[in-house]
């Protein structure tokens, strides 16, 4: 069993080594916690879960990075383990390191189950998305390279499970950050999981020619040595066997064996400087044959992840093929530890440095204009520039959209149908609104019903993907069509209503609606409702069309109506006293006397856009034009009992009349509105409140006015009211 003591001094060694100027009060305080909070854990195999994040941090240690990077790794498993928090650690070690070890937790709850390479891709992006901070990454790579090497403790079904997730995500970004050294163990550890044969009979051959090999990889060091030694060139080399994943996946991909394998070698030379690069290039060509095409000049263009080197292959005398890489120390460290090493130097110069943070990313980014580093520097952005969000389906699959998104975004990526059928959302397990914000590593799952309406209008103001909006228009367009007609039919009889005219001279009118029809090219009416209500054909160009007949046709229909009106109105005011019309204010069309009647529905004043209506023996009933029985009264068998009506003048009568006043539901509203209305000086008859299902309160003001005028400066003074959302004329 591993010990504390063991890990925390072999975490010293490498700190004296790799990364002396660290803090070490800050160090040991943050073993000591850590120690603490996981008193009551044990690892897999009984060991105290201290050693893991020491484990960790060694590795975080050995990779080059900061103080704060090390209290990351310390800490990491503290806020999904233990009761703290990251209050809890800001205040005892700071902000920067509470942000790193939040970071790590979330990445370690995003839940992996295996996916398509695409899907897989955008896993990766929202690892990077979701860490704001790059270490974030550094820190969990390192955790998933401790678990990666005691994976032995595992359950079989993890041991895969985990040896997967390593080689889909890990192993990937490690490279990705160029750290070539972690991205090999990972592999070869992993590939031993998911291959335990493959590995085994790979690891038997490599074995079996171990001396053979020790030999070859002997004699081309010494060769080499010699020459550079000739030559007066500084270096050192060292020879290796390839790493077991990067021959294994070479005998797949190329379905060979391994003794037909081309390279299984790779020599490393160290140089000061970069000439010297190219000179000890110059005297490897010397040295052997050159294998054509494999010469490669990663130095003049480096690699996206930073590597630089020079890479040629060459054959020996002994006719087998090596790799030799040529690099300076400095290539060498990148190389080692990539995207970690820009850390080393920072610390101990600039003490802290916490501004220049992002300053190797805004280089890096600078530097690889030139080279085709795309996936690269578009995986950095993802993480700089945040216009893509990712997020999860409960199933697991990544889905990514427009920063901003809402769960209708999210619906319709996934199909119109669960668009269209949405009834709701829930955002990791909790019922949440349809326009709340997707963040990365959501887990999004759409709610839907065979009895849903529908998307709503509101919705295109909600979603941010254009996919979205399209599919929310094209269903307003098919889906809806007794909708559109209703709405559409409205629009065109408002346009008419608009011009004066009503639609019931159209609708009695069959060679007038054919002519509607024809020269707007439509088949039947319901059509071109439809188009007018989906917004594919305007009510004004419809109307338009048929302008010139229709005002033919208007005309018509009144003068047949005024002079039934008037035989109606003699019957009906025969018994009546004539000069009531008025003391009414109204005069009514072509009609000497008749009785007057406001309609109560709509009540209007003088000044209002009026119409009567000749009612069955209560004479004629006045109502605002745009009153809602208006409409409803408009069908063709009435047309003959609508009459034009015009105010009379001046009249010092009062009018009652009312107003909709829909408000906040707050103190002395009521008292706020009857003292506008009585500083208004109207006479005020009623006031009733009522609350709406929404919060809101809805008052129903009854009052006398002499006209409109006195209306609208009594509804204009209402509306100033703090908290009025919105004053209508009554309507019952
Ligand atoms: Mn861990």
């Amino acid at each position: 069993m591993e010990t504390f003591q063991e890990h925390y001094d072999s975490l010293l060694e490498a700190i004296a080594k790799y990364t002396p100027n660290v803090d070490m009060e800050r160090i040991n305080r943050a073993v000591e916690y850590a120690d603490k909070k996981h008193s009551n854990q044990k690892r897999k195999d009984g060991s105290p879960y201290i050693i893991h994040p020491l484990a960790v941090a060694q590795i975080v240690v050995e990779s080059g990075l900061d103080t704060d990077s090390i209290l990351g790794a310390l800490l990491h498993d503290c806020i999904e383990d233990t009761d703290t928090n990251h209050d809890d650690i800001s205040r005892l070690f700071g902000p920067t390191v509470a942000d790193l070890v939040e970071g790590v937790t979330k990445l370690t709850r995003v839940e992996y189950s295996s996916l398509e390479e695409q899907q897989m891709e955008n896993l990766r992006k929202m690892f990077m998305a979701m860490s704001k901070d790059i270490r974030v990454i550094l820190i969990k790579i390192a955790d998933r390279l401790h678990n990666t090497r005691t994976m032995q403790y595992q359950t079989p079904a993890k041991q895969i499970s985990k040896s997967m997730e390593t080689m889909d995500i890990y192993a990937p970004l490690a490279h990705r950050l160029g750290m070539q050294r972690i991205k090999w163990e990972m592999e070869d550890t992993s590939l031993m999981y998911l291959d335990p044969n493959g590995y085994k009979e790979l690891m038997g051959y490599l074995d079996a020619h171990h001396s053979e090999s020790e030999e070859f990889v002997q004699a081309i060091q010494d060769n080499i040595s010699e020459r550079l030694a000739e030559a007066g060139i500084h270096g050192s080399i060292s020879g290796r066997v390839k790493h077991v994943y990067s021959i294994y996946r070479k005998m797949k991909s190329q379905n060979k064996s391994i003794d037909e394998l081309y390279d299984l070698y790779a020599f490393r030379i160290i140089v000061d400087t970069i000439p010297d690069c190219y000179n000890v290039l110059g005297h490897i060509h010397d040295l052997y044959n050159i294998v054509p095409g494999r010469f490669k000049d990663y130095i003049s263009t480096p690699k996206p992840n930073m590597y630089q080197s020079l890479h040629t292959t060459v054959i020996g005398r002994q006719g087998i093929p090596f790799e030799v890489q040529i690099r300076t120390w400095e290539m060498h460290e990148t190389a080692e530890y990539g995207i970690a090493a820009h850390w080393k130097y920072k610390e101990g110069i600039a003490g802290r440095g916490d501004e220049k943070e992002f300053e190797w990313v805004r280089r890096l980014l600078e530097n690889q204009q030139e080279v085709d580093a795309e996936d690269y520097i578009h995986s950095l952005k993802v993480d700089m520039f945040d216009d893509e969000v990712f997020v999860f389906t409960p199933k697991g699959k990544v889905i990514s959209l427009p920063s901003g998104s809402t769960p209708i975004d999210f619906a319709y990526a996934i199909h119109s149908a669960i668009g269209n059928t949405m009834v709701g959302a829930k955002i990791n397990n909790r019922i949440a609104p349809y326009d709340q914000r997707l963040k990365n590593g959501d887990i999004c799952e759409v709610i839907t019903s065979k009895s849903a309406r529908g998307p709503s209008r509101d919705w295109l103001k909600v979603c941010k993907s254009n996919q979205a909006r399209i599919k929310i228009k094209q269903w307003f367009k098919k889906e809806r069509r007794d909708e559109n007609i209703m709405h559409g039919k409205a629009s065109f009889e408002g346009e008419l209503r608009h011009m004066s005219i009503q639609p019931s001279v159209l609708w009695q009118d069959e060679e007038l609606i054919a002519l509607l029809l024809k020269r707007n090219s439509f088949d039947c009416l319901d059509d071109l409702f439809a188009a007018i209500g989906y917004g594919g054909l305007s009510s004004i160009k419809a109307v338009n069309r048929i302008r010139d007949d229709l005002v033919h046709a208007n005309r018509t229909a009144k003068e047949t109506a005024a002079r039934e009106a008037a035989k109606e109105a003699a019957r009906d005011s025969s018994g009546a006293p004539k000069d009531r019309h008025k003391d009414s204010g109204i005069i009514v069309d072509g009609v000497d006397s008749c009785m007057i009647k406001f309609s109560r529905c709509c009540t209007p004043v003088p000044g209002d856009d009026i119409v009567g209506f000749i009612t069955k023996g209560n004479g004629v009933s006045i109502h605002r034009r745009d009153c809602v029985n208006v409409r409803s009264m408009a069908d063709p068998q009435n047309a003959g009992r609508w009459v034009n009506v015009e105010w009379s003048g001046d009249s010092e009568k009062l009018f009652s009349t009312s107003l909709e006043v829909r408000t906040l539901d707050r103190t002395n509203m009521l008292l706020d509105l009857a003292t506008v209305l009585s500083t208004s000086k109207v006479h005020v008859s009623e006031i009733v409140g009522k609350n709406l299902p929404d919060g809101k309160v809805l008052f129903t003001v009854t009052f006398e006015v002499n006209n409109v005028k006195g209306l609208e400066s009594v509804l204009y003074r209402v509306r100033c009211i703090s908290g009025v959302l919105d004053v209508q004329r009554g309507q019952q």
